[in-house]
C-alpha cells in the first residue's frame, strides 16, 4: 500500500480532522465534485439530470458507526422518508445502506429489524443494497444478508475483491440467486486478510466478475453489478460478456457520482445498464478521505481549490 494511501486512510479515521476539515470552504468546494449536496433533495435533482442520459442512480446517506438505538432508528426513519421521496419524484433510484448505520455495533437483531423496515418499504421491483464495511464486519454482514434474502427477494450485497475470502463467500451465496455489487474495497486492511498488491486485487476482481456473469450465474438469475471505474476491467468485462453472448442491457456497471463521467456516458450510450451511486449527507469526511486515497492525484484537486477564488 502506498504511503499516501495509508496516510489518507488513517486520516479518514481521525475525529479531530473530521471536525476541522468541513469548516474550510476550499474543502467543501473540493467535495462538491463527488457529491451534489448534503440533502436528499440535491441527490434527487442530480438523479433527474442523469435520467435523459439513461443513467440510473442509487442513493446513500453518508454516515457510519452510530452509537445508540435512537440514532439507528433516526437513520432508518430517514431512509423510509427517502424511499417515499424517490417514489414521489417518480424516479427508479435504489438505495444502499451501511449496516453500522442501522445499529450493527449495538446488536444484530436491532440492525436486522431496522433493515427489514427499510426493505419492506421498497418496491419489490427494486433492490435495497447493503454496503460492505471493514473486514471485522464481513461475517455478520453476510449473516444478515442471508437472513434478509430468505425474507425478501429484493436485497443486494456488496462484495470486495481485495479480500482473500471473497471468492468462497461468493460461492456460498450463489444458490441464493443474490444481487451482488462487486467492488475492489475501500478500507485499510491487513495483508493476512486482503491482497496487498493492486495487481492481485484487480485479477481477483476479474475472476469474480466472470463468476458473476457466467452461464451458471445467469441460470441462477444472479444480478451482477460491476462497480468499478477501472477502464481495463471495464473493457475486459465487455469482452467477456460479448464472448458469452450476453446482451448489453443485461450487463450492469456501477460507478460513483462525478468519477469517470465520460465512461459512464459512453457505457449508457452503448446500451449497457449504467448506474451511479450518489452520496449525500453532512457526515462526508471519512468517506471523502477514502475517495482521496483511491486516487492521490485528487489531493491536488483539493490543493488547487485552496488557491482558487
Ligand atoms: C457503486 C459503488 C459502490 C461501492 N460500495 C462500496 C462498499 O460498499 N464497500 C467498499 O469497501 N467499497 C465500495 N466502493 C468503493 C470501491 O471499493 C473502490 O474503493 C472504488 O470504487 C475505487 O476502485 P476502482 O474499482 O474504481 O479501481 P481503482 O483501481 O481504484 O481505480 C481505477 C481508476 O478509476 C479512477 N478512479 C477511481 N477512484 C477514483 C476517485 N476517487 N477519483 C477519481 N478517479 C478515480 C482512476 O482513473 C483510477 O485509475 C464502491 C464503489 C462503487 C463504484
Amino acid at each position: 500500500m502506498s504511503i499516501m494511501r495509508s496516510v489518507l486512510l488513517a486520516g479518514s479515521q481521525s475525529a479531530w480532522l473530521r471536525n476541522q476539515a468541513p469548516r474550510y470552504r476550499f474543502v467543501r468546494r473540493a467535495v462538491s465534485r463527488f457529491m451534489p449536496g448534503e440533502k436528499v433533495e440535491d441527490a434527487i435533482e442530480a438523479a433527474r439530470a442523469l435520467e435523459p442520459e439513461r443513467i440510473g442512480t442509487v442513493f446513500t446517506h453518508l454516515g457510519e458507526n452510530i452509537a445508540d438505538r435512537k440514532e439507528s432508528e433516526e437513520v432508518t426513519h430517514h431512509y423510509l422518508e427517502v424511499l417515499d421521496k424517490i417514489a414521489a419524484a417518480n424516479l427508479s433510484t435504489e438505495i444502499s445502506v451501511k449496516l453500522t448505520q442501522l445499529g450493527l455495533d449495538l446488536s444484530d437483531d436491532l440492525c436486522y429489524e431496522n433493515l427489514k423496515k427499510v426493505i419492506s418499504r421498497e418496491s419489490m421491483s427494486r433492490t435495497v443494497w447493503i454496503d460492505m464495511e471493514q473486514t471485522d464486519y464481513v461475517d455478520r454482514t453476510l449473516d444478515i444478508y442471508r437472513r434478509a434474502k430468505s425474507d425478501f427477494p429484493n436485497v443486494g450485497l456488496c462484495l470486495q475483491s481485495y479480500l482473500y475470502r471473497t471468492e468462497k463467500d461468493l460461492d456460498s451465496l450463489m444458490p441464493l440467486s443474490p444481487a451482488i455489487r462487486l467492488v475492489k474495497g475501500a478500507y485499510k486492511e491487513p495483508a493476512d486478510r486482503a491482497f496487498p498488491r493492486k495487481i492481485d486485487v484487480d485479477e481477483n476482481y476479474f475472476k469474480l466478475t466472470c463468476k458473476l456473469l457466467d452461464e451458471e450465474a445467469r441460470a441462477l438469475n444472479v444480478r451482477a453489478a460491476i462497480a468499478t471505474h477501472d477502464p481495463d476491467l471495464i473493457r475486459r468485462t465487455e469482452e467477456f460478456a460479448a464472448k458469452e453472448g450476453i446482451a448489453k442491457d443485461k450487463v450492469e456497471f456501477q460507478m460513483l457520482y462525478g468519477i469517470q463521467r465520460s465512461a459512464q456516458q459512453r457505457l449508457a450510450r452503448d446500451g449497457y445498464r449504467m448506474i451511479v451511486l450518489i452520496s449525500y449527507g453532512d457526515f462526508w469526511f471519512p468517506w471523502y478521505m477514502r475517495r482521496l486515497a483511491e486516487r492521490p492525484a485528487n489531493v491536488w484537486f483539493v490543493v488547487k481549490n485552496m488557491f482558487s477564488g
